[in-house]
């Protein structure tokens, strides 16, 4: 039985879950991220410019992420998530001025579609038809292969929803992904798709308890460490090499890869990954939310997609925002603030204290080819592991598919080590 230490490089939510799982089933574990904090793309920070400590970015979970809520429960952040009572999507319309509330039922038997005041106005129940054809689609189709991605039900639901979960132009983008969302949250029924939403923070939700549950285990933390390279012999790697010298991976030590999908392709050469991405824009300001304000609005027809209502701000998120790259700060941040100024009826002017976010890289790109290069978590080296939300997981790059994959790899590494303590999920 294998009881050597198992070295994970990556701090971010794949490489802390694969930690927690490996220290659960007793295995000695030493955690390196480059990083001064741990979280990579789903962390806390302080801004200054704010004065208040925000996200990097708004994530939304929903009920059915049922691998990143277990998580948040077993280390002790369940606390800093908010989840609704029931499967409500409030949602506004710059152009019309029309407002709607989506609320499908709870059971799987979706009979919410037959209410008129609880689906799209002017949609039918028939129109909720449109993404069968992404059910059945190939595994290489687009969503344009697979459904009409066109008329109002496409752009006031399908386009914004699947444009939030995939981060990418929906047409293009892969059909097969877009049905595990959908199997996974809508066709689960309602109950699978209350908002889950971390008001206070990823970090207090995700980061600093699974830090403390690891270090409490024994596991060694070692944040601002970067690795350079992993040195490899024959069929199994050796040594990895930080800036302030080696480290030995013995006979029973082994090694799990939780660094973004680039720099996994550098640690690991000849390692497929996906190498196209997509940006995610945030716009935050300071300003209280008006009583009674929901805390996620869907925007249609707008620059800003997604309104978060935290109790000390409002937050804009912008997928597949690349096109905002280019545009000044100042001016991304007047144009969101005009259309939430007219969403919340608060002052357009003059615009609260703000801050704009630009993710470049914060997820891979999900067009069929570039999805069709995620490796699977298991390597050609008997004793690494892969692990990140870019890896194939069969999900898109979210919290839940890094989460999941965190757990896959420290049960692929006890197996490929012959043994090792039993693989345990709760605690
Ligand atoms: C703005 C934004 C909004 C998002 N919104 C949502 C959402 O609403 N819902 C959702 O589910 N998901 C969302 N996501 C996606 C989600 O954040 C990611 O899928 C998830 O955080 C990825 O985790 P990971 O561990 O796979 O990768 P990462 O978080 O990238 O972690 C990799 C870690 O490796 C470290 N590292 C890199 N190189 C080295 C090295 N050489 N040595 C040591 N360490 C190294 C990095 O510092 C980093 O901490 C969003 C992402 C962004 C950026």
């Amino acid at each position: 039985m294998s009881q050597g230490t198992v070295h994970v490089v990556g701090a971010g939510l794949a490489g802390l879950s694969a930690a927690v799982r490996l220290v659960q089933g007793g295995r000695r574990v030493v955690v390196y991220d480059a990083a001064k904090q741990a979280g990579g793309r789903c962390r806390s920070y302080h801004d200054a410019t704010l004065g208040l400590t925000i996200d990097n970015g708004n994530h939304l979970l929903l009920s059915g992420n049922r691998g990143a809520l277990d998580f948040a429960e077993l280390v002790g952040g369940r606390g800093a998530l908010t989840e609704a009572a029931e499967a409500r999507f409030d949602f506004a319309d710059l152009r019309s001025g029309e407002r709607w509330t989506l609320r499908p039922n709870a059971g799987r038997l979706p009979w919410w579609i037959f209410v008129p005041a609880r689906r799209v106005p002017g949609s039918r129940a028939r129109d909720y038809l449109g993404p069968v054809g992404i059910l059945r689609a190939r595994p290489d189709a687009t969503i344009a292969q697979a459904m009409a991605c066109a008329g109002p039900l496409y752009r006031r639901l399908w386009e914004p929803v699947l444009l939030a979960a995939l981060n990418t132009e929906v047409p293009g983008a892969s059909a097969a992904l877009a049905a595990a969302i959908l199997r996974e949250t809508l066709g689960a029924g309602g109950e699978a798709c209350r908002p889950v939403i971390a008001t206070g923070g990823l970090s207090a939700a995700f980061v600093e308890p699974a830090l403390a549950f690891l270090k409490g285990r024994g596991a060694s933390v070692r944040l601002g460490t970067r690795v350079r390279s992993i040195e490899r012999d024959g069929d199994r790697a050796t040594g990895l090499v930080l800036a302030d010298g080696p480290v030995e991976i013995g006979p029973d030590d082994a090694v799990i890869v939780a660094v973004p999908a680039p720099v996994a392709a550098e640690l690991l050469p000849g390692t497929s990954v996906p190498d196209e991405h997509r940006g995610i824009v945030n716009a935050h300001f300071r300003v209280l939310p008006p009583a009674g304000f929901p805390p996620l609005l869907g925007i249609i027809g707008g620059t800003a997609e997604w309104l978060f209502a935290y109790p000390d701000r409002l937050s804009v998120t912008i997928s597949a925002g690349d096109r905002l790259f280019e545009t000044g700060r100042e001016e991304i941040a007047g144009r969101v603030w005009a259309e939430v100024a007219t969403l919340t009826g608060l002052p357009a002017d003059p615009m609260p204290a703000w801050q704009i976010v630009k993710e470049k890289r914060a997820t891979f790109a999900a067009t069929p080819a570039n999805a069709a290069k995620r490796p699977r978590p298991r390597t050609r080296w008997a004793n690494v592991a892969l692990a990140g939300d870019w890896t194939d997981t069969g999900l898109p790059a979210t919290i839940e598919g890094a989460i999941r994959s965190g757990s896959v790899a420290a049960t692929v590494l006890q197996s490929s080590n012959g043994g090792g303590p039993p693989f345990v999920t709760k605690a």
